[in-house]
């Protein structure tokens, strides 16, 4: 099992958007998700930053800790950021 490799950018997508490319914890399907479907919270810590997604093959929601690097790769691919605050 891997950390760092929770999310990675894959190619670009047709339409110029970036397509990113995550596991789901749940079935465990390698699945590759536009900038549209991910959501990223920014919190005060690291335990209220994360990213979300649904699965597209079982529909689970998924939530996962979004680390700096992360942070930076999915704002970079122009995904929808909430920022929370205390
Ligand atoms: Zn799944």
């Amino acid at each position: 099992m891997s950390l760092m490799s929770d999310i990675t950018a894959a190619a670009a997508a047709p339409g110029g958007g970036v397509l990113f490319r995550a596991a789901c914890p749940d079935c465990r399907a390698r699945i590759e998700l536009s900038a549209e479907a991910l959501r990223l919270a920014i919190g005060g810590s690291r335990r209220t930053t994360f990213y979300s997604f649904t699965c597209p093959e079982c529909g689970t929601p998924v939530r996962k800790p979004a680390g700096e690097r992360i942070v930076e790769l999915l704002t970079g691919g122009g995904v929808r950021t909430l920022r929370l605050t205390v």
